[in-house]
């Protein structure tokens, strides 16, 4: 069934036209399509004459500077009084590219206590059923997607904007690779079609999100490359850890490793790729697989963390040491399931 086919969605936006304190939240480490999706939500509110505010846990990639309404945006980690005031103080909270509690960071308590009525908008697998009114839809390319879907099932197809568009192409967009990955549907791509007819410039998106590359961004990328990828071709895996000093080596920024875990999983015979780096507290894992091996059971089993079949995360607090040797250590557990060459 559709998650959109019975009246839940209008009774919401009956509830929206009454209510005062409307927050908008996405996920810690926020990316294309967490800014995104409550950006397409805050532009179609405004349209409405319907005020609301995003609230983030912090702050997101550079490549993303262009969105409308990004400084309206309240970040967690630079005001974190009136950011955890506004999610406790709302009366309708949103939680969207996330299902459970513990992805949204330093928000977490100020989530689990409001009194609001609470929606998720998401497409994780396996949500905590925290929520009053839930959206989740794991066959959806994106939430941004189901944003769309929303706004559709809403009547207001044709009366979406060149910003709400923008904001809901760039989260498809980067949450499909453009388009390549499985999850990317029929349905997704005659929404793509749609976004286009609203006059919105969808070249000029895929040139902001890709093409803006800063000098030491690319040199950190090809270090990662040339030094720190390990292919273990007996377990058809590949390994890129980069540690705190190498990053600031290279002046990391915030996006700058974006997709650096899709460079190894495209190496010819690879079906699992991991990219490891330390971050601020903790050592943050970023999975890949094509085909059947599911990196999201991979991460939930043994890093406690989650996200799609072929596309998932995790965090730990062990050293980047000791995370690397783990994986390395399951390897040969994992060797007949990502073995394709007799399926
Ligand atoms: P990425 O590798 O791009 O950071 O994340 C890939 C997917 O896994 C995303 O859909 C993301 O939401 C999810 N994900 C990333 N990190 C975590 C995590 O620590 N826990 C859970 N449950 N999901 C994660
Ligand atoms: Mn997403």
């Amino acid at each position: 069934m559709d998650i959109f086919d019975d009246n839940r969605a209008g009774e919401l936006l009956d509830r929206l036209r009454g209510a005062k304190r409307i927050v908008l939240t996405a996920h810690r480490g926020p990316d294309g399509d967490a800014v995104g999706s409550t950006l397409a939500m805050w532009n179609h509110f405004k349209d409405l004459g319907i005020a609301s505010t995003v609230v983030l846990p912090d702050a997101f990639p550079e490549f993303l500077n262009w969105m409308y309404g990004k400084s309206e945006i309240v970040l967690h980690s630079e005001e974190p009084n009136r950011a955890e005031e506004l999610v406790r103080g709302s009366d309708v909270l949103f939680i969207q590219d996330y299902n459970d509690s513990s992805r949204v960071g330093g928000l977490q308590s100020a989530l689990e206590s409001t009194e609001a009525y609470t929606v998720m908008i998401d497409h994780h697998q396996n949500p905590s059923d925290f929520v009053d009114l839930m959206f989740s839809d794991d066959t959806s390319s994106s939430t941004c997607e189901l944003v769309y879907r929303l706004i559709e099932r809403w009547g207001h197809a044709k009366d979406i904007s060149v910003n709400t568009a923008s904001c809901i192409y760039c989260g498809i967009v980067t949450d499909t690779g453009s388009f390549r990955f499985p999850s990317s549907s029929p349905k997704t791509l005659r929404i793509a079609a749609a976004l286009c007819e609203t006059g919105m410039d969808h070249s000029e998106i895929q040139t902001r999100v890709y093409d803006n590359n800063r000098v030491e961004q690319l040199k950190l990328v090809g270090y990662a490359i040339s030094s720190k990828l390990i292919v273990y071709p007996e377990f058809r895996a590949a390994i890129i850890s980069l540690s705190a000093e190498e990053l600031k080596r290279f002046s990391y920024r915030k996006g700058d490793t974006e997709g650096l875990v899709n460079t190894a999983l495209s190496i010819e015979g690879v079906n699992f790729a991991a990219f490891i780096h330390e971050s601020s507290d903790r050592v943050k894992m970023s999975f890949r697989s094509v085909g059947s091996f599911s990196v999201s059971q991979f991460s939930a089993s043994h890093f406690g963390g989650g996200g799609h079949h072929n596309a998932a995360g995790g965090a730990s607090f062990d050293s980047l040491e000791d995370v690397h040797q783990k994986i390395v250590d399951l390897l040969p557990e994992y060797a007949a399931d990502l073995d394709y060459s007799d399926k």
